[in-house]
């Protein structure tokens, strides 16, 4: 079926959590990458998993790993980075975590906003030469991330956990962006208005996995993305079939590799 979007690595038992996901009757899944350390684990699992972890690899707006490490981006994350994307480029998916991240506590000043939009820059227009979609994070910093990737002429784009209003999520509507929704929909006030305005053809399903659980602070996994896509069925008052379907056909549309991924 549909494909959780999951973050990190961070799984000691990423064996059994495929498997309960496969169990599941999740599909398929995206790996996403934060930093240039994970690129080659990330690239690891999905030679493990073929067509079942599909990779995407990024320069995510926060960086350093444990909390108390968690800064700003710079230019200079960028630096290894770029040359892994570019001798992986034929087996990922999309570019991504890229993104905004304008939390007080990471980004407090204009010169740290300007860096994360030089950041976020280079990985746009190294997606359109890839010929690569985007899947971007934006937290606290809704309206300046669809602006910018507007501004830039990025084109298939998936916001993830969109935190903003749902009349700057329809901007991005406009411009042909999707919007994923995860588990926490159940739970998050915000995530519901947001679905109440969102048409279902610019929707995907996500998991964030390990983070935006149906449970605060419980590690969220692959197989909750059902939990999403019942959610989202009850708002709309269709059956889940359809969220799923039509979240699927969206995800093919957003993401043209997919399809040869999946067969191969
Ligand atoms: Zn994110």
């Amino acid at each position: 079926f549909r494909f959780p979007i999951k973050h990190y690595n961070l799984f000691q038992d990423i064996e059994d959590v495929l498997e309960e996901a496969k169990k599941a009757k999740v599909f398929a899944l995206v790996a996403v990458a934060e930093h240039s350390g994970e690129f080659e684990k990330i690239i690891q699992l999905s030679e493990r998993y073929p067509g079942f972890v599909l990779p995407c690899l990024g320069v995510h707006p926060v960086q350093g790993i444990p909390p108390e490490e968690r800064c700003s981006v710079t230019l200079k994350d960028l630096d290894a980075a770029l040359p892994l994307i570019e001798l992986y480029k034929d087996r990922l998916l999309a570019i991504g975590e890229v993104g905004l991240d304008f939390t007080p506590r990471f980004a407090s000043t204009d010169e740290r906003k300007q860096e994360q939009r030089q950041v976020l820059i280079k990985q746009i227009q190294l997606a359109k030469r890839l010929d690569l979609p985007l899947n971007v994070h934006s937290r606290s910093a809704g309206r300046p991330t669809i602006n910018l990737l507007k501004e830039q002429g990025a084109e298939r784009v998936l916001l993830h956990a969109f935190d903003g209003r749902p009349s700057v999520a329809m901007e991005g509507v406009k411009a042909g962006y999707f919007f994923s929704i995860p588990p926490s929909i159940i739970r998050s006030e915000q995530k519901q208005k947001l679905v109440k305005q969102l048409p279902l053809e610019c929707m995907c399903l996500e998991t964030d996995s390990p983070a935006l659980g149906p449970e605060k602070q419980v590690r969220n996994e692959p197989k909750n993305i059902f939990i999403a896509a019942e959610y989202i069925a009850k708002m709309k008052g269709i059956p889940v079939e359809e969220v799923i379907e039509v979240t699927t056909q969206n995800a093919l549309k957003l993401f043209p590799k997919l399809q040869k991924f999946l067969w191969k």
